[in-house]
Formats: C-alpha cells, sequence, structure tokens
C-alpha cells in the first residue's frame, strides 16, 4: 500500500515516466532535482519523417572495419578482433539534407581525413546481446563522418598512448538525420562513397564490413551494457584521405540523403 502510493506520486511529479522512458536507472546522479549553476544542452538528432528528434547517449565507433582499410593502416583484417572507441557526445555535428554544413578545420593537425561511415541508432540496450537479437535494438540509420587527425591518432599510437586526440574532438562527428528502420530497414549491402569537390575517393558496399552491424552490437555489448541513445559508427572502407579549407566533402550511403559538409 505505501509503495503504491509512493508510485502514485512520483508519477503525479513525471519523475516515473521520465525514467521509463529512458530506460535507466535512477541515481542521485542522473534524477537530482538540486538546482544546477548553467545547463548543459543535450545532443540530439532529427529524425526523418516525425518531428522527433533522437536523443544521444553515447558515440561508439568501430576501428578497422573493412579489410582493404585495415590493411592501409597496417594491421591484418583476418586476425584482429573488433575493436572500439568513442567520441563525445556534443561531437556531433548535424547536417541536413539539401545543405552544405560548414565545418571547422580543427586546431593542431596537419593531415585532416575523412571517413564515411554508416551509423547505427540505438532505441534499446543491454549486455550479451546476441547476433540474432541484436538488429531489434536499431532504431534507425545516417550516414556519417569520423573525423580524424590522422598525423595525432598516428603519433600517438606509435607511443602506444591513447587515440583520443586524433579522433575525440570538437565536431568531429557530422552526421545526417536518422532514418527509422520501420521506414528504410536495415543495411547489409549497398554502396558507401565519399567524393570531395566531385571526385571520388571511396567506394566500397556495406557488405563488405568485417564485422556486420549486428555482430558489432553484439561485440560492443560483452564490453559495455549498451543504452538507448547509443549510435555506432560502424567503420569506414579504404582510401581514407586528407581534407584541407575549401574542400567539400560529399558523403552517400545507397538509400540515404547525401551528406555534404565543407571545410572552413
Ligand atoms: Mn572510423
Amino acid at each position: 500500500m505505501k509503495r503504491i502510493t509512493r508510485r502514485h506520486l512520483l508519477q503525479s511529479a513525471g519523475a516515473v515516466a521520465a525514467g521509463a522512458v529512458a530506460g535507466c536507472a535512477t541515481t542521485s546522479e542522473t534524477t537530482s532535482a538540486a538546482p544546477m549553476p548553467f545547463v548543459v544542452a543535450g545532443t540530439t538528432i532529427p529524425v526523418v519523417g516525425t518531428t522527433e528528434r533522437f536523443p544521444v547517449r553515447r558515440i561508439y565507433c568501430i576501428g578497422r572495419n573493412y579489410a582493404a582499410h585495415a590493411r592501409e593502416m597496417g594491421s591484418d583484417p583476418t586476425r584482429e578482433p573488433p575493436f572500439f572507441f568513442q567520441k563525445p557526445t556534443d561531437a556531433v555535428q548535424v547536417v541536413m539534407p539539401g545543405t552544405v554544413g560548414d565545418h571547422p578545420y580543427p586546431p593542431l593537425t596537419k593531415n585532416y581525413h575523412y571517413e564515411v561511415e554508416l551509423v547505427a541508432a540505438l532505441k534499446a540496450g543491454g549486455r550479451n546481446v546476441t547476433t540474432a537479437q541484436a538488429l531489434d535494438l536499431v532504431y534507425g540509420y545516417a550516414v556519417g563522418l569520423d573525423m580524424t587527425r590522422r598525423d595525432l591518432q598516428r603519433a600517438m599510437g606509435d607511443e602506444k598512448k591513447p587515440w583520443e586526440i586524433g579522433k575525440s574532438f570538437d565536431r568531429s562527428a557530422p552526421i545526417g538525420p536518422l532514418h527509422r528502420v520501420a521506414d528504410i530497414g536495415h543495411f547489409e549491402q549497398g554502396r558507401i562513397t565519399l567524393a570531395v569537390n566531385g571526385a571520388v575517393k571511396q567506394n566500397a558496399n556495406l557488405n563488405q564490413m568485417i564485422w556486420s552491424v549486428a555482430e558489432q552490437i553484439s561485440k560492443l555489448s560483452e564490453a559495455f551494457e549498451l543504452r538507448p541513445g547509443d549510435i555506432i559508427y560502424s567503420g569506414t572502407p579504404e582510401n581514407v584521405g586528407p581534407v584541407v579549407r575549401g574542400d567539400v566533402m560529399t558523403a552517400h550511403i545507397d538509400k540515404l540523403p547525401d551528406l555534404v559538409v565543407k571545410v572552413v
């Protein structure tokens, strides 16, 4: 009786509803009602065909997921298990179809690279998700760029230090709007290309991924508890390369509108 009363009171305040939607544990860190000295904006991505926006919790990226790209990065694609890194959530730069997003050339690098990637966005999470269950977690897909300060990534790798500064910087994750699975289905194959100033640089097929999206979700969930709002950059094919200020990158995946970004 006491519990029902308390639940009723919480529902009246909207607290239970908010917790249920987010699917998250309620802790003092995440639900504090204390006044805050300033507001930190959440990161959201527009969803095509709806006025809703997808709230981003974490950005995971898989490394070396196409054999030819693994080779160009100096590793053996036949022996390497999947590995992941993260970008900060606010690295997202949303660019809408039909527009050209201004993308600032970042500091410290002299070798700034594009990596076109399919991005899967999760509406549900879990631990130790099987590959058979994995695609049920996917809310939708987008085309994204895993922008990389290659010189810094390589230098840190050479010194056996974290990739962080090469991968996880401001605006390093340009992305188009999400398309819901209900509208567009899943992506087991299809062209994935990246052009710079109209010249095609990367040109591959999604079916050349070493680890499929379902396998990526399954493997990730062994290491991390996945949650709604997590998005996964699924790796880039071969022929990554540099851009300079003034270059216009056009990222394309069949079935999705192009993502167009100008380096400024
Ligand atoms: Mn990448």
